[in-house]
């Protein structure tokens, strides 16, 4: 196998947020950096984030607050967040020319609302550092000698360093270069890695009626989810309807939870309320009112009055036993009431998770405990760095998978 003779100060295996980020910061300290990447582009992730918009980080200044997202993780989480936590995030970005903004939910996007400017600044700063970068260039495996990573194994030969950093990311949207092989390269070296699924996942459904909104979110939604008719858990916020069921921010973080029900016999409904602060008395009361000022016209004609605006048409799919077609005042009380109970009860029928190629994270990754959190470090190679989303930290959306990537990033970009 071909040798390159070059020792280069530190190779960043993973061109995605978290490596970029990282190899910058290294070669803001002078170093000689190497950023080897599979795709013909960096990136590629970073650039779907937030639906394109990149969700950057969550505007949650204190640390004790933001880190109880982070659950088990938490703890090892302090000391990282304390040297590059959320405001170092804002002082980053902004200082390069890209202001940032706080959205509901204390989500933190770019005023420009484009995630490819989040990417350019990345860019700008690698070239600003003179980091090399080298794409098309997959790495097949990394040599380890004695408690040291030696090399990295290339079509192009073997690649030498005195440090590596490791940011091949997690599994999920594997059509964007993230395919799980660092996990399976530390796994190989001896590292615990907890085996990985998709997480942040939306949830694939058996109605059609669901299906036939595709496109529509509606964004006060209470859902709802039962195993075995048992009631489990509710959650209140926006639903996004997809051709294969549900999604938006409300799901995603569901769907852990969602999966667990999922895993043993029986079957997982859902029924969603579609006006939760509204009581099915009242609810009724404001209907009746509809239908007297509309007794003439046809059922159908005036459902956009009453359901929540894009429904209309999915509403006539669920229950069959209502006739849209008849004039309002033919309606009967009890087909009335119905009405009244089917909106405060859609019903869904969950079949599955959706799998790596919709997932927002992948669960799994290093364990913690095998890492100096101080450094990001491998306590078993100390010159590997491992960071972004091949560590084991579950999280929800929100920003804090970026998050993430800015805060093991530039730590183990400051000690390499
Ligand atoms: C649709 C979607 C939307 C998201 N939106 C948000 C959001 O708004 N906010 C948020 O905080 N998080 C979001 N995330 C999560 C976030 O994108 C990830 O946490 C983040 O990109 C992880 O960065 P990373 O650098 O660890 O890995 P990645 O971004 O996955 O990068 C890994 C890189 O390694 C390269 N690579 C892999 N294997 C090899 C190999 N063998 N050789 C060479 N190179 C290799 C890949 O080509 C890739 O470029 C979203 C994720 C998805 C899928």
């Amino acid at each position: 196998m071909k040798n390159n003779n070059k020792i280069w100060d530190v190779i960043v295996i993973g061109g995605g947020a978290g490596g970029m980020f990282a190899a910058s910061i290294a070669g803001s300290r002078g170093k000689s950096v190497l950023v080897l990447d599979k795709n013909k582009n960096l990136g590629e992730k970073l650039k779907i984030t937030g639906g394109g918009r990149c969700n950057i980080t969550n505007n949650e200044p204190d640390i004790h607050k933001m880190l109880k997202v982070y659950g088990e993780a938490a703890p090892f989480l302090y000391s990282p967040f304390s040297i590059f936590g959320v405001k170092d995030t804002f002082k980053y970005f902004e200082s390069r020319g890209l202001p940032l903004v706080v959205q509901a939910r204390n989500r933190v996007f770019p005023v420009t609302e484009k995630a490819l400017d989040v990417f350019k600044i990345l860019e700008k700063e690698m070239e600003k550092n003179h980091v090399v970068v080298k794409s098309n260039t997959p790495v097949r495996r990394i040599n380890v000698k004695g408690a040291l990573i030696e090399s990295v194994e290339t079509n192009n030969g073997l690649l030498y360093a005195k440090s590596f950093i490791l940011a091949t990311g997690g599994m999920s949207h594997p059509e964007t270069g993230s395919t799980g092989d660092g996990l399976k390269w530390l796994r190989d070296i001896g590292h615990s890695v907890k085996d990985s699924s998709p997480d942040i996942v939306p949830l694939a459904v058996s109605d059609n009626w669901v299906k036939s909104l595709a496109g529509v979110s509606l964004s006060f939604m209470k859902i709802t989810f039962y195993k075995d008719g048992q009631r489990q858990f509710s959650k209140t916020g926006k639903i996004l309807f997809t051709h294969f069921g549900l999604s938006g921010p409300l799901i995603l973080n569901s769907s852990k939870k969602v999966d667990d029900l999922l895993q043993n016999e029986g079957k997982v409904t859902a029924s969603i309320d579609a006006y939760p602060d509204t009581n099915e008395g009242k609810l009724e009361e404001s209907i009746i009112k509809v239908f007297d000022n509309n007794k003439n016209k046809i059922w159908r004609t005036i459902l956009k009055e009453i359901v929540p605006s894009g429904m209309q048409k999915a509403i006539e799919f669920i229950d069959l036993s209502l006739d849209f077609n008849i004039k309002v005042h033919s309606i009967t009380k009890e087909d009335r009431k119905k009405f009244v109970k089917l909106l405060k009860n859609l019903p869904v029928n969950i079949t599955n998770l959706m799998g790596y190629e919709r997932a927002v994270v992948a669960d799994g990754g290093v364990t913690l405990q095998e890492l100096d959190m101080k450094t990001m470090s491998s306590k078993l190679y100390k010159n590997l760095f491992i960071i972004g989303d091949l560590l084991n930290i579950s999280r929800n959306s929100g920003g804090y998978s970026l998050q993430i990537c800015w805060t093991t990033g530039y730590i183990a970009g400051m000690s390499v």
